[in-house]
């Protein structure tokens, strides 16, 4: 039987499904420049700011996070720049690929997949590698579902170099709290199509006032992902080009739903799916990427060891209409990704939690049918207090 997409249930870590709101939104009539494209362009910042924990503004471009992360690149380094990217998983990988593209120096530290960024081998590289110019990290590393602790690599890198401190929010931003500001995150971008539940299309990039001082200092060419141009251009009411006015129109429609019920209240579903997915996979003996401490409130990762993961998917997607994702790189074949981000609720999670717990008897897992479910609603009960 061919499956409309009417029933698809996506849970990737993006794109990710949107609310009916943000959907209608992309229909809106089209305008073009005048008051009411300038309406649809300055209402976003002000709601992007407090979710990326900026008071700086947040430059909305079209394209997907990619584009969030090269206008990094290409705004703060010039060619043969000496670089550093902390490689935690397939992310990583990309951003240091990205580096070379642009004939930059790159120097990479790599982890193992599955583990955070160190700071204090950050702080050793740094002190034996004095003319770092940018350092790349990974919020939410979506290969793996570790969070690096962002915070504590800031500090390292302003306290140890002069570098800016780029950070990729792509499947963080939206839901895990951002506090660039607060921790010195000098780069913060994002895409539309994970947390932020829009469609694919958008990227979002706010600079600290170093890196915006960095900015109008570097002199490589650049046109398209120019920063500057964007907050000019911002200032006036504009964007340098043609932004694409159905995907603004679903971003704005998206902000308000996320500050209708409270960015706190966001960050923490966020943090109750994720306990309720790992508290499944504990109970079925699964194991889990990232450790607790490491955890990613968007996405959850578990190691196919003794199962086809393959067919586990395919269990799913076929009885239940529920797409989960695979591994990404060195990781295909050996385990699962299941994103719950952005329009996902406790609802969301026990109907996913429930089909894999079917979808894991009918692959013959020995696992008892009903006891990561109950894990899940143990989570739930004792989180979700009335
Ligand atoms: C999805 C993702 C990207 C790539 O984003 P695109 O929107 O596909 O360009 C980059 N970094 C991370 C951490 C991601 O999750």
């Amino acid at each position: 039987m061919k499956m409309s997409l009417d029933h698809l249930v996506l849970r990737f870590p993006g794109p990710t499904p949107l609310p009916p709101s943000v959907e209608r939104a992309m229909t809106l009539p089209m305008v073009a420049r005048g008051p009411e494209m300038t309406e649809a362009i300055v209402s976003l910042s002000p709601k992007l700011k407090p979710i990326f924990g900026t008071k700086q503004e947040v430059a909305v471009m079209s394209g997907s996070g990619t584009a969030s992360m090269e206008t990094a690149i290409v705004n703060v380094t010039n060619s043969g720049d000496e670089v550093l990217v902390l490689v935690t998983g397939r992310f990583g990988e990309l951003y240091a690929s990205m580096c070379e593209a642009h004939l930059l120096h790159v120097h990479v530290l790599e982890t193992e997949w599955g583990e955070a960024a160190d700071p204090e081998a950050v702080k050793d590289y740094l002190k034996s590698h004095p003319n770092i110019k940018a350092v790349f990290a990974t919020f939410c590393e979506t290969s793996t579902g570790v969070i690096n602790p962002m915070k504590d690599l800031a500090a390292v890198v302003h306290e140890y170099s002069d570098a800016v401190f780029i950070a990729d929010g792509v499947s963080s931003v939206g839901g895990i709290a951002g506090n660039m500001d607060e921790w010195d995150i000098d780069i913060l971008g994002t895409g539309s199509q994970k947390a932020m539940m829009t469609p694919p299309g958008l990227g979002f990039v706010a600079f600290s006032e170093r890196a915006q001082e960095v900015a109008k200092q570097v002199t490589r060419g650049r046109f398209f992902f120019d920063y500057n141009k964007y907050i000019e251009q911002l200032a006036e009411g504009q964007s340098p080009f043609t932004p694409a006015v159905p995907l603004l129109n679903s971003l704005n429609a998206s902000l308000d739903l996320m500050h209708e019920e409270g960015i706190e209240n966001v960050f923490a579903r966020h943090r109750l799916l994720s306990d309720m997915t790992r508290a499944a996979f504990k109970q079925w003996n699964i194991p889990l990427t990232a450790s607790d401490e490491t955890a990613s409130p968007t996405i959850t990762g578990a190691k196919a060891d003794d199962f086809d993961v393959e067919e586990l998917l395919a269990v799913v997607k076929k009885d239940f209409h529920i797409a989960i994702a695979g591994g990404l790189g060195k990781m295909a074949g050996k385990m699962l990704r299941i994103g719950h981000m952005g329009y996902c609720s406790p609802a969301d999670a026990l109907q996913y939690i429930s089909a894999l717990e079917i979808g894991l008897v009918r692959i013959g897992k020995k696992i008892n049918l009903g006891e990561g479910i109950q894990a899940a609603q143990e989570v739930f009960l004792s989180t979700k207090k009335v």
